[in-house]
C-alpha cells in the first residue's frame, strides 16, 4: 500500500498555501494564492473572508489533484485573531474581516484598563487591540453585525473548517480560542466574564476542540472530495513551535516573518502572567492536558525589511538586504526603531511609532538598512529579557524559522545579543509543518511526538561570538525604544 499524505493548509496573512506532506519525508507539493489586503483608513486591515476561502479552495483542490497517494487528513494553520462573522444558514459573511493588526480598537482598549488585572489572570493576554474580542464588540456596535441565533463569530479556522464541512462543523482549536481575549485558558472553557465584558454572546462562537483530533471531514464541493478527516487545527504560531519539536518546558523558537514571534513551552501548569508577555495555549493533544507557552509578539520586523524596498525604496528585493547590511561594519550610531503599528511584547503601546535617530552627514542607505538588520535582533532580546526575568527561565538555544531566517547576518547578530546558540533547521516551513503532524498524529500517520522529534534536521547553528560592541549598542537600541513610545497620542 502507498504511504498516506497529509494536507496542511497554511492560512496566513498575505496568502494561502496548500501543501501536501508525505510520511516518509518525499519533497512535498504545494501551492499558493495571495489575497487582498485592504486598507480603508489609517490602521485599519480587512480581509475579504470569501476571498480567502475561495483561495483555501482552489490551492487545496490543485494539491489534491496532483496526489495519488490515500489522503489521511487535513491540518490547519492560521493567522490568529482575525474575525470574521457571517450567518450560519447562508453562510455568507457580514463585511470584511478585521485582520489582527487593525488598530481600529485601541481607544476602547484604553477604556477597559481597570478591568486589566482580570484579562490577564482569566485569558494570559494584555489588553490590546490585537486580540480578537475588542473587535467582536466593534462588529456587533459598528458593524451592522445582528446579534441573532444565525449569528457565527470566529476565527480563521473556524471559518474554514465551516466551509470544509460545508457548516457540518462551527469549531475551533484551543490555541485559537487563546488569541480571543474571550478564553479562559485555566478552565479551558469560554468566559462568562469576558464575554460580558465585549458584549459577545457565547451561543454565536464555536465549539472549542484539542489542537490534535478529528473535528470533522470534508463535503463534497467540486473539485474536493467528501469523507477527508479534519485533525489538526493550531494558530501559526504555537504550529511553528510544534513544527520545531519544541516538546519539552523550555525549548523555545523564533519565527521572522512579516513580524516575530518568540514562544517558549512552559509544560503543562498553567503559569501567572508575565510581565510584558502573554500567556497562550501552545496545544492540546486529543484528551491529554494542555501544554502552555510564554510568547512575546513583536509585529514589525520582517515587514521593516519590505518598507526599506516598498516604502523609502531602498533596496529593490528583501535578499538584498543582508549584503547592503553586511557592506558596512556598523551602523555608525543609527539606531531604527520600526514602531509603524505600535510595539508589541514587551512595551505594549498602540501609540508608539518608528523612529530614525543617530543620523549623521555620513549615514548611508547601507547603515539605514544594517540598523534594520539590528533593530530585529534587539527586539528579539527584549523580549527574551523578559521571559528571563518573568519567568524566571533562561533561554538556553534557540531555534529559528520564517522568510527572514534566510538571512545568516542577522541570526549571527541575535546569536551575539542573546548569548545562546540559534539553531536553523533544514525545514523552514515549520508553521505548515506543524499543521500536518497535528493532523498526522490524530489519524496514525505519525506514531508518536519522538517522530517529529526525530523528523528536525539541522541545517546551521549560529553560535555567540561577540565583538564587544554588543551591551553599548543595545543600550542605545533601549534610549531610541524610550523616545518612540507614546508618540501618536498622550494618554
Ligand atoms: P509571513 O508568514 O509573516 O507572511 P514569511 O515567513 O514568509 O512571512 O517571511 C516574510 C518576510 O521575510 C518578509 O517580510 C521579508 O522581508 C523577509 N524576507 C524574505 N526573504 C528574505 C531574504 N532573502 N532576506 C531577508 N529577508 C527576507
Amino acid at each position: 500500500m502507498s504511504t498516506p499524505v497529509v494536507i496542511a493548509i497554511d492560512a496566513g496573512t498575505t496568502g494561502i498555501r496548500s501543501r501536501a506532506v508525505f510520511a516518509d519525508g518525499r519533497e512535498s507539493i504545494s501551492s499558493y494564492q495571495e489575497f487582498t489586503q485592504y486598507f480603508p483608513t489609517p490602521g485599519w486591515v480587512e480581509h475579504d473572508a470569501n476571498e480567502i476561502w475561495q483561495a483555501v479552495h482552489h490551492t487545496l483542490s490543485h494539491v489534491i489533484s496532483r496526489v495519488s497517494e490515500p489522503i489521511a487528513a487535513i491540518g490547519i494553520t492560521n493567522q490568529r485573531e482575525t474575525v470574521v462573522a457571517w450567518d450560519k444558514t447562508t453562510s455568507k459573511p457580514y463585511g470584511r474581516a478585521i485582520v489582527w493588526q487593525d488598530r481600529r480598537t485601541a481607544e476602547r482598549c484604553s477604556q477597559l484598563a481597570p478591568q486589566l488585572d482580570l484579562v490577564r489572570a482569566t485569558t494570559g493576554l494584555v489588553l490590546d487591540p490585537y486580540f480578537s474580542g475588542s473587535k467582536m464588540e466593534w462588529l456587533l456596535k459598528h458593524g451592522n453585525v445582528p446579534n441573532n441565533a444565525d449569528l457565527a463569530l470566529g476565527t480563521i479556522d473556524s471559518w474554514i473548517v465551516w466551509n470544509l464541512t460545508q457548516g457540518s462543523s462551527f469549531v475551533t482549536d484551543v490555541t485559537n480560542a487563546s488569541r480571543t481575549m474571550l478564553f479562559d485558558i485555566t478552565s479551558m472553557q469560554w468566559s462568562n466574564e469576558m464575554c460580558a465584558m465585549f458584549g459577545v454572546p457565547e451561543h454565536a462562537l464555536p465549539r472549542v476542540v484539542a489542537s490534535s483530533e478529528r473535528v470533522g471531514v470534508t463535503a463534497h464541493t467540486h473539485s474536493i472530495p467528501s469523507g477527508i478527516p479534519i485533525s489538526g487545527i493550531a494558530g501559526d504560531q504555537q504550529a511553528a513551535l510544534f513544527g520545531q519539536a519544541c516538546f519539552n518546558p523550555g525549548s523555545s523558537k523564533n519565527t521572522y516573518g512579516t513580524g516575530s514571534f518568540v514562544l517558549m513551552n512552559v509544560g503543562t501548569t498553567c503559569p501567572s502572567p508575565s510581565e510584558g508577555l502573554l500567556t497562550t495555549v501552545a496545544w492540546k493533544l486529543g484528551s491529554d492536558a494542555p501544554v502552555y507557552a510564554l510568547e512575546g509578539a513583536i509585529f514589525v520586523t520582517g515587514s521593516a525589511i519590505q518598507w526599506l524596498r516598498d516604502g523609502i525604496n531602498i533596496i529593490d528585493s528583501a535578499p538584498e538586504v543582508g549584503p547592503l547590511a553586511e557592506s558596512v561594519p556598523s551602523t555608525n550610531g543609527v539606531v531604527v526603531v520600526p514602531a509603524f503599528t505600535g510595539l508589541g511584547s514587551p512595551w505594549w503601546d498602540p501609540y508608539a511609532r518608528g523612529a530614525v535617530l543617530g543620523i549623521t552627514r555620513g549615514t548611508t542607505r547601507a547603515h539605514i538598512a544594517r540598523a534594520v538588520v539590528e533593530s530585529i535582533s534587539y527586539q528579539t532580546r527584549d523580549v527574551v529579557e523578559a521571559m528571563s526575568h518573568a519567568a524566571g527561565v533562561t533561554v538556553t538555544d534557540m531555534r529559528v524559522d520564517g522568510g527572514a531566517a534566510i538571512m545568516n547576518l542577522l541570526l549571527q547578530l541575535q546569536a551575539n545579543q542573546l548569548g545562546v546558540s540559534v539553531m536553523r533547521p533544514h525545514e523552514l516551513e515549520t508553521t505548515a509543518m506543524g499543521a500536518a503532524y497535528l493532523a498526522g498524529l490524530a489519524e496514525g500517520v505519525w506514531p508518536s511526538l519522538q517522530s517529529v522529534t526525530d523528523a528536525w534536521k539541522l541545517d546551521t547553528v549560529f553560535t555567540p561570538q561577540p565583538t564587544g560592541t554588543e551591551a553599548h549598542d543595545y543600550m542605545l537600541w533601549k534610549r531610541a525604544v524610550n523616545r518612540s513610545l507614546n508618540w501618536a497620542q498622550s494618554r
